[in-house]
């Protein structure tokens, strides 16, 4: 957990306004661009035992300049209002930096998954949804999987909508292909970062065979960018879940640990903890779980040359300063797990158009536009002199603001 004063939703604020002081917004345009356009807030009662638990649910929709607001919603206990506007914030930057026509939007629901039955799962999800159908739909918002939640979930989801809006499969991304889903969608994000670690190694003229990569978090981001990852050719030496951490410095075999629910279940390979994961000596460290697990208090520790944020927010800004001042590279979430989101919109699109892309195609294009979003960001930190995250953040501002000054909605 971040140890920084600041709060997360801060941080991307900040991240925001160097970006307009670098493209010469004026402050106002700034402060709009900062805002959240709308925030829900419902109370979710949910039957556990003999008794009634209430949990708080939330929608944040952040904005709708470039297009209907779209972003994941996470069951989780750390989940408070303040992390799903930086969540939300951090949609609006990733989906116009990847060039798609979508706003940002979070949810969440502040619950510990992992103590959860399917039943009270599905209560939860059904429950949010009818709280607040009326802020959803396709082009309205389009929630999709997060930490805690998955495409069953999403099935629910949809369900629900339907039940009171009727027939609408775009109302939501990430569901099971065999509803509506699209092949490729739930490997996406993982696959992105994969794809987005070898370039970055590429790009700095290092080989990606035989590149050692630390991975923490094993859940759906973890888990397809391991296993991409030795697809490419990389080294995976260490992985960590919430249960526990594996390492074995001459690689693991990702596919064997698929078997196992929990990486403490595996019986192969010494045993480690998720914080020494993110400090294993490697080319290419991945967190992929949670947010602020890379602080001023573990920065010094850790041993990768460039850090590629699969999760949202993996890194403080004290840490980001701190790992620049030692000579890492750091690939920031907007750009790394957007792979994400891109997939979201394959699938929004084929489902509005009543047509499913075979597998391949879906990869084709995710890659393509994935290498585009990677160039366009490193042109960017090239031409300016500034690093990556701030260039990813000069970009999508351009972009958001361009559209805020052609609607009209600033004068
Ligand atoms: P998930 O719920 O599928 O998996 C989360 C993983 O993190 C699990 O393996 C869990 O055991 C692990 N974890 C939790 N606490 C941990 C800890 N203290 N130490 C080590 N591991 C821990 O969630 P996900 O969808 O894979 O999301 C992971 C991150 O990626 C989140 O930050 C999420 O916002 C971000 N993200 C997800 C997507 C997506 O499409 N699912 C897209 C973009 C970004």
């Amino acid at each position: 957990m971040s140890t920084s004063t600041r709060s997360a939703f801060d941080e991307v604020n900040e991240k925001v306004s160097q970006a307009g002081a670098i493209l010469g917004l004026k402050d106002g345009v700034v402060q709009a661009l900062q805002q959240c356009e709308r925030e829900v807030v419902v109370s979710i009662p949910l039957r556990r035992g003999d008794d009634i638990e209430v949990l708080t649910g939330y929608r944040v929709q952040h904005s709708s300049a470039r297009g209907p607001r779209k972003g994941g919603i996470r069951f989780h206990q750390d989940v408070d209002l303040d992390e799903v506007r930086a969540l939300a914030s951090l949609m609006t930057w990733k989906t116009a930096l990847i060039d798609v026509p979508f706003g940002g939007a979070k949810g969440g629901v502040t619950v510990d998954a992992s103590t959860l039955t399917d039943l009270e799962r599905e209560e939860i999800i059904r429950r949010w949804t009818r709280s607040i159908h009326h802020v959803l739909g396709h082009q309205r918002d389009i929630p999709a999987p997060d930490m805690g939640t998955d495409a069953r979930t999403m099935a629910w989801l949809m369900d629900e909508f339907h039940r009171l809006e009727g027939f609408q499969p775009a109302c939501v991304t990430g569901k099971p292909v065999e509803l509506f889903g699209a092949p490729g969608r739930e490997e996406a994000t993982g696959r992105g970062v994969a794809m987005i670690a070898a370039a970055t190694l590429e790009q700095h003229r290092e080989k990606v065979k035989g590149a050692r990569v630390a991975i923490q978090g094993f859940g759906n981001v973890g888990k397809f960018t391991a296993l991409v990852c030795q697809e490419l050719g990389f080294k995976v030496i260490a992985l960590a879940d919430v249960s526990g951490g594996i390492i074995d410095r001459n690689g693991i075999d990702v596919e064997e640990i698929m078997k196992y629910r929990m990486i403490r279940d595996v019986p192969s390979y010494d045993k480690t903890n998720s914080a020494e994961v993110l400090e294993q000596r490697c080319e290419v460290l991945i967190p992929a779980a949670l947010g602020g697990v890379i602080t001023n208090a573990n920065a010094d520790q850790i041993n990768a040359d460039y850090i590629v944020e699969g999760a949202n927010q993996p890194t403080t800004a004290d840490a980001d300063w701190m790992l620049r001042g030692k000579g890492s590279v750091i690939v920031p979430d907007i750009l790394a797990n957007a792979g994400g989101v891109m997939g979201s919109y394959f699938e929004w699109t084929q489902n509005i158009q009543q047509y499913s892309w075979p597998i391949d195609k879906f990869r084709r294009e995710l890659d393509s536009r994935m290498s585009r979003a990677f160039e366009d960001v490193f042109k960017e930190a090239k031409s300016h002199s500034i690093d990556l995250r701030t260039a990813a953040f000069v970009l999508a501002v351009k972009r958001v603001a361009a559209a805020y000054a052609l609607r009209g909605s600033l004068v």
